[in-house]
């Protein structure tokens, strides 16, 4: 059993990373500010309610028990919102990790586990994309994850500090029996947005069919939230137990474009999915896959849930368990 701070515990990601080292039988205790997480996505009598720029709150926390390790979430995630904001995004996901570095530095907390992305290649030469590939964001919030990774490298090169950057590619589904799924708002995500489309009827623009990908439409690697959630439960073993740590790719190795989510989300529900073609949307690359060996080799860590079909019918059950059957929601 571990002790261990949970930074944006009440977002996506980190709610479903919560539950499953609870259930793990770790001792987790989660700091959010509800600025864009939900309190309802954590289990009771967890969260503290705070901003990560707040020191003496967080000195406090740090304080009240001897954590072995910090699992930070907390960020703006919106590629868009990043470019039409770079100082807030800069400000908020470099600047919070850097406060927060500094009081974890003088609590004396070593280890940390963070939430990188995939946006740290920008447009890469070639997929699979291994950890090796040329770091070279194309918009402000990967470079805000690409400057805290440099300032972790640091740490870990100048103090006894170790950390493990898990590079996320397109994380998405959900775990039924935790009751918590992909809610964002405003949504912008592909999968929830699909879902959207088949209850209301609207069509779904998908961003651009002339890219240079087998069908014309963008390619991703989509994996699913409870195999991220234990990487970061291997990523823990291994600091825990000494290990050297690093930042390594977080993906299945496969890539789906968006008309097979759209073919495989009918298959799933029943349902014809309702879409119209637009223009390319700014900063997508026409294609992110991981190479994720060095994560599998290290860390000892394979993702489980790995079939497109059963990835979208767990997103599909938490859209049921939110809104109701398909025609119940109001719209
Ligand atoms: N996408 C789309 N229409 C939408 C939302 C997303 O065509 O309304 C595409 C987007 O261009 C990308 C893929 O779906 O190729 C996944 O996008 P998402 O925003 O879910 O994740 P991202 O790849 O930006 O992390």
């Amino acid at each position: 059993m571990a002790r261990i701070l949970i930074t944006g515990g009440a977002g996506y990601i980190g709610a479903h990373t919560t539950h499953f080292l609870l259930r793990l039988g770790h001792d987790v205790e989660v700091l959010d500010d509800l600025s864009k997480g939900y309190a309802h996505n954590v289990p009771a009598g967890r969260l503290h309610q705070f901003r990560l720029q707040d020191q003496d709150r967080l000195a406090q926390l740090l304080a009240s028990k001897p954590f072995d390790a910090v699992i930070h979430f907390a960020a703006f995630i919106a590629v868009g919102e990043s470019v039409r904001e770079p100082a807030r995004y800069l400000a908020n996901n470099t600047g919070g990790s850097l406060a927060l570095l500094e009081c974890l530095q003088q609590a004396g907390v070593h280890r940390l586990v963070f939430s990188s992305t995939a946006a740290v290649y920008g447009d890469p030469a070639s997929v699979p994309i291994p950890e090796s590939a040329t770091l070279a964001p194309v918009n402000p919030y990967g470079e805000s994850k690409l400057m805290v990774e440099t300032a972790l490298d640091w740490l870990a090169r100048c103090t006894p500090f170790r950390f493990v950057a898990l590079r996320y590619f397109n994380a998405c589904g959900a775990i039924a029996e935790y009751g918590i799924g992909e809610e964002h708002e405003p949504e912008t995500h592909l999968i929830p947005l699909v879902f959207r489309a088949i209850r209301t009827g609207e069509p779904i623009t998908v961003f651009g069919n002339d890219y240079d990908t087998p069908d014309g439409t963008c390619i991703r690697d989509y994996i699913h939230v409870g195999d991220l959630a234990s990487a970061h439960a291997s990523a823990l073993d291994h600091l825990l137990a000494g290990g050297h740590g690093g930042s390594f790719n977080a993906g299945t190795g496969q890539g789906f474009s968006v008309l097979e989510v759209i073919r495989a989300a009918e298959r799933v529900t029943g349902r014809p999915v309702p879409f119209q073609f637009g223009p390319r949307r700014e900063g997508d690359p026409p294609a992110l896959v991981a190479d994720s060996s060095r994560l599998q080799r290290t860390l000892d860590w394979r993702p489980r849930i790995t079939a497109l079909d059963d990835i979208i019918a767990s997103a599909w059950a938490f859209d049921h368990h939110r809104f109701g059957p398909p025609g119940g929601r109001p719209v």
